[in-house]
C-alpha cells in the first residue's frame, strides 16, 4: 500500500510538473503588449497583438502617427536582425519585446497639430520634426489610417534637386554657385496625336531663354537649368548619389537607364519622379547634411527595443560625412535663398532664419516642403487635388515658428568664402568684367578669374 501510494503521488506530481511546464510555454509563446515610451520614458501608447491584428491603445489621438512611426521602425529593426519578412518580424517583435524607448517628444506634436488645423486642412498630410542628428522629435498626419503616413512613399518633386543634383555638382567642384546654363527647353517630346512639346516646363509654363546662375536656378526651381545641370554632372553619378549617400530606392532608374540610356530618367532623378518614391522620413532625413555640417545619421526615433529593461536587439547609429564642409556650407546659403526671396518666402519666420526647399509634382498632387532652422528639421507632405497652391511651406512656417529656440540665426561655415563674380561667366570678377555680383563658394574649389571680358 505504501509503494501504490508514493507510485500515485509521483505520478501526480509529474502531472502537474507537466502542466505547469505547458502553462509557462503557453504562456511564454503569448505575445507580450508592446508599450512606446517618449524621450522622458512616458509611456504614451501601447501596440497588442490579438488574433494576428496589430491594434494601437492610445489615449492622446494625436499621438497616433508618432507611435506608428516607433513601431514601424522597431519593427524594420527586427526585420533586418533576423532577416525576416514583415509580417513575420511583428510576430518576432511582440513575443521578444515589451518596450520601444524612442527620441519622441511628444508636447511637441501639438506645434505640428495646430499648423494642420490653422490652415483648414481635413486630410493627406504629414508633418515630420528632426534634430540636426537625425533624431525624429515629432510626427503628425491626419492619415485615418492605421499607419505612419510619414513613411508612404510618393514622388518628392522638386525636393529631390539639392539632394540628386545641386549638392553632388558642387561636391565635384566642376560646378559653382555662380555657373549659369540657358532657361531653355531640353527637348522637344511628340504626343500621340503628333502635337508637339517642349521639355521640361518650368512651373510658370516660360522660358526666359536668358542665363540663369545656379543659386537663382535653384531659389525659383527652374526645371530647364536642374535638367541641364543633371545631363552636365552625369546622370548615372547621380542615380549612385541617392542610393549610396541617401538610401532612397533607385532600383527601376538604375535598371531603366543601363537599358535605354541616362536620358530616360532624366525627370526621375532630375525632376523627383523616382518610381520607388520616397518618405517623408526619408526627406527629412536627406536634408540633415545641410544642417550639419556635410553629415548624416539614418533617420530614426528607436532607441532601444526592449523585454524587462534588457535589450531585445542592439542598436546604434553612425553618423557619416556625405558631403564636404563647403559643399553643405554653399547648400545652406543657397536653400536660404529660396526661403528669402525665391519659391518658398511663406516659409519664413519672425526671428528665426529657414532655409528649405519646395516642391510639387504635375496636377499639383504631391505638395512639399522640406526646411530647416538654426535646430530643426521640419518635412512638410500634402495630397491634394485643390487649386490652394502649395501650402506646406505656410504649414511650416506655422509648425516651426512656436518651438523654442536657442540658436534663431546660422553660423556660416569656416569652409566658405564669399566672393564676388562676373554675372556673364560665372567665373570669379576680372577686370574686364562689367556685372558683378556676389556668391559663396566652397574654399577647396573656387572658379578660376574671369579673363573673357574686354
Ligand atoms: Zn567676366
Amino acid at each position: 500500500m505504501k509503494i501504490k501510494k508514493s507510485i500515485v503521488f509521483i505520478a501526480c506530481g509529474v502531472i502537474a510538473i507537466g502542466l505547469i511546464t505547458a502553462g509557462l510555454v503557453i504562456l511564454l509563446n503569448q505575445p507580450n503588449d508592446i508599450a512606446v515610451k517618449d524621450s522622458e520614458g512616458n509611456v504614451f501608447a501601447t501596440f497588442t497583438y490579438v488574433d494576428s491584428e496589430v491594434a494601437l491603445n492610445i489615449e492622446n489621438e494625436s499621438l497616433k502617427e508618432s507611435a506608428y512611426i516607433a513601431f514601424e521602425e522597431a519593427v524594420g529593426k527586427i526585420a533586418d536582425k533576423y532577416n525576416l519578412e514583415e509580417g513575420e518580424a511583428v510576430k518576432k517583435l511582440f513575443k521578444s519585446a515589451d518596450c520601444i524607448n524612442t527620441t519622441l517628444q511628444t508636447e511637441l506634436v501639438n506645434n505640428l497639430k495646430s499648423s494642420v488645423e490653422k490652415n483648414n486642412i481635413t486630410a493627406n498630410t504629414s508633418l515630420v520634426l528632426m534634430n540636426a542628428e537625425g533624431e525624429i522629435l515629432a510626427g503628425y498626419s491626419n492619415s485615418e489610417k492605421n499607419e505612419a503616413f510619414c513613411n508612404y512613399k510618393t514622388y518628392l518633386g522638386s525636393t529631390i534637386k539639392p539632394l540628386s543634383i545641386y549638392a553632388p555638382a558642387i561636391e565635384s567642384g566642376e560646378f559653382f554657385w555662380s555657373s549659369t546654363f540657358v532657361d531653355s527647353p531640353v527637348s522637344v517630346t511628340v504626343s500621340e496625336t503628333g502635337e508637339k512639346s517642349d521639355w521640361p516646363r518650368n512651373s510658370d509654363g516660360k522660358y526666359t531663354e536668358e542665363n540663369i546662375t545656379l543659386c537663382n536656378a535653384l531659389a525659383f526651381s527652374t526645371n530647364t537649368i536642374a535638367v541641364k545641370l543633371l545631363q552636365e554632372y552625369g546622370v548615372n553619378k547621380s542615380i549612385n548619389v541617392l542610393e549610396e549617400k541617401f538610401g532612397l530606392n533607385v532600383d527601376f532608374e538604375k535598371s531603366k537607364a543601363e537599358l535605354n540610356g541616362e536620358n530616360e530618367v532624366l525627370a526621375a532623378i532630375g525632376l523627383g519622379y523616382l518610381y520607388g518614391g520616397a518618405s517623408n522620413i526619408e526627406l527629412a532625413g536627406s536634408y540633415q547634411v545641410f544642417l550639419n555640417d556635410g553629415y548624416y545619421t539614418k533617420p530614426h526615433c528607436v532607441e532601444a527595443i526592449t523585454n524587462n529593461e534588457n535589450d531585445v536587439v542592439e542598436i546604434k547609429y553612425k553618423k557619416k560625412r556625405l558631403f564636404s564642409s563647403g559643399t553643405a556650407g554653399v547648400m545652406q546659403k543657397m536653400l536660404r535663398n529660396v526661403v528669402i526671396g525665391g519659391t518658398g518666402t511663406d516659409a519664413r519666420i519672425k526671428d528665426i532664419q529657414v532655409c528649405g526647399k519646395t516642391g510639387t509634382t504635375e496636377e499639383n498632387s504631391d505638395n512639399w516642403f522640406v526646411g530647416f532652422t538654426p535646430e530643426y528639421i521640419c518635412s512638410v507632405y500634402h495630397a491634394t487635388e485643390s487649386t490652394r497652391g502649395n501650402l506646406c511651406p505656410k504649414l511650416f512656417s506655422d509648425a516651426v515658428k512656436d518651438i523654442p529656440h536657442t540658436e534663431t540665426e546660422f553660423k556660416t561655415s569656416n569652409s566658405i568664402t564669399r566672393q564676388p563674380y562676373c554675372e556673364k561667366t560665372g567665373l570669379l570678377i576680372g577686370e574686364g568684367c562689367k556685372d558683378g555680383n556676389l556668391g559663396y563658394f566652397s574654399k577647396k574649389s573656387v572658379p578660376v578669374m574671369c579673363t573673357q571680358c574686354k
